[in-house]
């Protein structure tokens, strides 16, 4: 796999590469990086020549087939997002006691925006455990070469830096982990462009996709009126506001003529007061999405299709109405211990029996996930720990 894919990796991205002198030689060892792509875990591995290194990449990849089989002979190990597991963690000390070199993502899953999550509580307290050392890697512009909301790659060069190894002792706290890690790996669009800015602003349909990111209008807060035009425009039909979205997914507004990054329109829509609607038949609702096919999984990696549903964002629960036969379905916020989304448009909703699959088409499932988390929470919003942090917050103009 690494004689095919890594060349093609080379030249998608074009990668540069900083720090090399900090590169581990050998394991056991802990590798850690900013996650916004799918090919993230790959472009740590471009260096090693001698020995790839191992990882823990969510589940969504072993469902079998060709890439199962390539994941796991380069050392792959299926995670649940954001569930404690025993059967990684074992995977991982497997891993370390053979000496591998261990990719492990801290934000637990990959980033819409750009910006660095929190690093997860459980993978602080495997490090703070282990006591290895753990080498943190930076993937610049890793981004803005491929946003996970985009059908297409942008040709912006990446530029990959090995910083010196952090290391963890049981003393600490999780907290003291924690800070060490974000700060660490810690990548924003609006923080370090000036370091290394993007010498191509153009793009193969950039706005193609930015519908699943900016879900609202910037400007009027309406739901459901924004559109992509010829895959260079965003408009909006309810206020007739229009931006122009750059290869290097700045949005310029096509009357006022300003220029700003699509994190940070992103996280004004976020901003926004969320309203109940009526749905007419459906009644009121936050949000609501027709004729999606709805997945039920009862044990790991099997699921069945459930029938296809009318779904419904309510104050207290997610109502899924059948689209023809089948029984309706109620799944009370209070119920839902993960939210998730696989892919782009998977979203997952775990509870304590099972696992719900709503299949988003081109709606956002990005603007449910983030409006169970405002309802719910204890699902936790990245958005309101990201606020908690100063050194992570990002400006909202
Ligand atoms: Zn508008």
């Amino acid at each position: 796999m690494r004689l095919v894919l890594m060349p093609l990796l080379r030249l998608m991205f074009r990668p540069r590469f900083l720090g090399r002198e900090n590169m581990p030689a050998a394991g056991p060892c802990f590798i850690i990086t900013n996650h916004s792509q799918v090919y993230d875990a790959f472009m740590v591995n471009l260096e090693f020549y001698d020995e790839p290194t191992a990882g823990l990449l969510t589940e969504e990849y072993f469902r079998g087939g060709l890439l199962t089989w390539l994941l796991r002979s380069v050392g792959g190990v299926a995670t649940r997002k954001f569930q404690p597991q025993t059967t990684p963690v074992r995977e991982i000390l497997r891993l370390i006691k053979d000496n591998r070199m261990v990719v492990v993502m801290p934000e637990g899953g990959c980033n819409w925006d750009g910006v660095t999550l929190p690093t997860i509580a459980s993978t602080g307290k495997l490090f703070r455990r282990l006591g290895i050392p753990v080498y943190p890697v930076i993937l610049h512009n890793n981004y803005l070469s491929w946003p996970r909301w985009a059908r297409w790659p942008r040709r912006i060069p990446v530029t990959i830096e090995f910083k010196p190894p952090l290391i963890f002792t049981p003393e600490m706290t999780n907290d003291e982990v924690a800070r060490m890690v974000d700060e660490a790996i810690l990548w924003s669009p609006d923080r370090s462009l000036a370091q290394f800015p993007p010498r191509v602003p153009r793009g193969f349909r950039p706005a193609s996709g930015i519908t699943k990111l900016i879900f609202r209008c910037p400007t009027c807060g309406d739901d459901g009126s924004l559109r992509e035009k010829r895959g260079h425009y965003l408009l909006c039909d309810a206020c007739g506001s229009g931006w122009r979205v750059g290869g290097d997914s700045f949005l310029t507004n096509m009357d006022s003529g300003k220029r700003r990054s699509s994190t940070v329109h992103f996280h004004r829509i976020c901003a926004l007061p969320r309203e109940v609607r009526d749905f007419g038949k459906h009644g009121p609702a936050y949000l609501r999405a027709l004729g999606l096919p709805v997945y039920q999984e009862i044990d790991s990696l099997h699921q069945t299709l459930l029938g296809n549903y009318h779904c419904l964002l309510r104050a207290d629960r997610v109502d899924l109405i059948p689209n023809g036969s089948g029984l309706p379905v109620e799944i009370p916020l209070a119920d839902i211990h993960t939210v998730s989304i696989e892919r782009t448009y998977k979203l997952q909703l775990r509870t304590e029996e099972c696992l719900y699959q709503l299949n988003f088409g081109p709606g956002s499932a990005l603007q449910w996930e983030y409006y169970l988390r405002c309802l719910h929470p204890p699902l936790g919003s990245m958005l309101y720990r990201r606020v908690n942090n100063p050194s992570i917050a990002v400006p909202v103009h």
